[in-house]
């Protein structure tokens, strides 16, 4: 099995604004349901909560792979060239943040997918 099958069910692509959203839906799904007994109310509260909180992680990770995306030595013309993704749409990465190139390498246009630097461990800031 190849690293990128290995990846796949462990690959979740979370918006924080599709998250909150979500909420917002859900949000109002309770308010319209008058008759929701306390216990349960307060239990859907806490989910609410949990998923909030969930989210706030996900603006700091997604701040931090916008700063890396624009600090790192391996972006050329806004593409990651330390990775080629030979199946980008396996791991979850969309198509359309992808450059093909001549020599048949698939690089990850960081600036339209700074996801990709999050957690990466081959960042380095560039020298000036
Ligand atoms: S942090 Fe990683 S994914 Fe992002 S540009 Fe640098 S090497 Fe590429």
């Amino acid at each position: 099995m190849s690293v990128e099958e290995n990846l796949k069910p462990s690959v979740i692509l979370v918006s924080p604004s599709e998250l909150e959203e979500e909420i917002k839906k859900i949000e109002e799904e309770i308010k319209s349901h008058e008759q929701l007994d306390v216990d349960s109310f307060k239990k859907i509260q806490e989910e609410l909560n949990s998923i909030n909180k969930a989210i706030s992680w996900l603006r700091i990770a997604e701040s931090q792979g916008i700063w890396k995306s624009k600090t790192c030595k391996h972006v050329i013309n806004d593409s990651c060239n330390a990775w080629n993704i030979s199946d980008p749409e396996k791991v979850g990465i969309p198509t359309d943040v992808i450059s093909f190139n001549q020599d048949g390498t698939k690089r990850v246009v960081v600036s339209k997918f700074p996801g990709l630097c999050i957690a990466c461990p081959l960042y380095e800031p560039k020298r000036s």
